[in-house]
């Protein structure tokens, strides 16, 4: 059966970029459905480092790597915050939506046709699928559902199971002048501001991104079942702790996450990328550099001829998740506890950091944790590309 393409990616994200890019750089004739226009994802907007390897691939600009994070301030109500300098950056800021455009740019430079409409429906037909959108009907041998979290769902293919879901709001308001020098280089995180979860502080140049957001679901580190609402007025406290004037407006969405078991992201010749795969990580809520990592094994696997392999390949970050909603389930479970360990040791808080730098892996963190309160330093993967790129598949 001839299709008008080889591959149609639904959504333009990081997962759908990344996927659409590595696709039509190898040749594939490759279709993204970009989605709606003008739709702006609400984020925090922190990469961190470990994803790094993917970011230079795509060819992304150099303004990207531009506001540095390599300052943590911890605060937890009632509490004096710990400060921590760490040795090198953990992360960078981007504003969310210029960062989106450079994603697109990577994806039509890399050779893939764009179209910006939503994809309605996609139907399996023999070897492959038929996508019905607004501006016409499309056919492919491979689908690729990077359309972000209830991506499948929305397409009629089957989702994956979900046991936590992030929900998170955020805001951005210029930064106020006094807290220019507290917060250069500098991320704020504060636990306790609302059962299983954290409240975030990003400055990324005259801008501070403001947000919170807490764990929901199936053995979720908080079992905090109030709504947005209930988020939203926690929020308004935070930032009332902080000295900062009320806010008036906030968007928010959710991230899911995979539960114990791993998810099931191919059907057939289908496959989920993304948060449309719940690839979000359960510890810091994070889900940009796992979207990219997934669209880039679905698109490797799809060149190779078998998305089985995309599936196996998964397990690594699955493996990360699994310890991740452990660490959550202490952290944001026990945060005044955890503030106080953070207070007696400070050094320790360098371990977040070298997970964000991908010297670390998240199931390495518990072995790390004992080296450092037997006052050793823990053994490091300080090649340039870190575990994350070596090690997770
Ligand atoms: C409040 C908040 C703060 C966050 N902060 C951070 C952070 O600081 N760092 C971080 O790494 N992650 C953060 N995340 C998570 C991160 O935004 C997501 O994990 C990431 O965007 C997932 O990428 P994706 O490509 O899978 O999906 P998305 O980025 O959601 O992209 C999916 C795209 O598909 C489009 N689409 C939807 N339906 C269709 C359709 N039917 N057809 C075609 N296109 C469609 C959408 O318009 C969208 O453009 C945050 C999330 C939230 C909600």
């Amino acid at each position: 059966m001839s299709h008008t393409h080889d591959i149609i990616v639904t959504g333009l994200g990081p997962a759908g970029a990344m996927a659409g890019a590595t696709l039509a750089r190898a040749g594939a004739k490759v279709l993204i459905l970009a989605g709606q226009p003008g739709h702006v994802k609400p984020c925090g907007g922190c990469l961190s480092r470990r994803w790094d390897w993917l970011l230079r691939e795509l060819g992304l600009p150099a303004w990207v790597w531009r506001h540095p994070v390599r300052r943590l301030w911890l605060a937890a109500p009632l509490q004096p915050p710990v400060h921590w300098q760490s040795r090198e950056v953990g992360a960078y800021l981007v504003d969310r939506a210029r960062f989106n455009q450079a994603l697109a740019q990577a994806a039509l430079e890399a050779g893939a046709e764009v179209i910006q409409a939503r994809a309605r429906e996609a139907l399996p037909r023999p070897g492959g699928f038929a996508v019905k959108s607004r501006v016409g009907d499309f056919s492919c041998g491979w689908l690729v559902a990077a359309s972000g979290a209830g991506g499948a769902q929305a397409l009629g293919l089957v989702p994956p199971q979900i046991g936590l879901l992030y929900r998170a709001i955020v805001e951005e308001r210029p930064l106020p002048a006094r807290l220019e020098p507290i917060m250069r280089d500098a991320a704020l995180i504060e636990l306790g501001g609302v059962p299983g979860g954290y409240g975030w502080a990003f400055a990324r140049g005259d801008t501070l991104n403001l947000g919170m957001g807490f764990w929901q679901g199936n053995g979720g580190p908080g079992g905090y079942s109030e709504s947005t609402a209930g988020l939203a007025r926690a929020y308004q406290k935070f930032i009332k702790r902080h000295g900062l004037e009320p806010a008036h407006g906030w968007r928010g969405w959710v991230i899911p996450c995979p539960d114990g078991k791993p998810p099931q992201v191919v059907s057939g010749r289908a496959c989920l990328a993304g948060d449309a795969a719940a690839t979000g990580d359960p510890f810091l809520g994070e889900g940009m550099g796992q979207a990219l990592y997934s669209g880039r094994l679905a698109a490797q696997a799809i060149l190779a001829g078998d998305l089985g392999q995309y599936q196996a390949r998964m397990g690594g970050l699955w493996r990360e998740h699994r310890h991740g909603r452990l660490l959550a389930r202490l952290i944001y479970g026990w945060p005044g506890l955890f503030q106080r360990l953070a207070q007696a040791r400070p050094g320790a808080v360098e371990l977040g950091f070298n997970v964000l730098r991908g010297e670390l892996a998240q199931a390495g963190i518990w072995r790390a944790l004992g080296a450092k309160l037997k006052g050793r330093e823990p053994a490091l993967d300080l090649q340039a590309r870190g575990y994350y790129s070596k090690h997770l598949n």
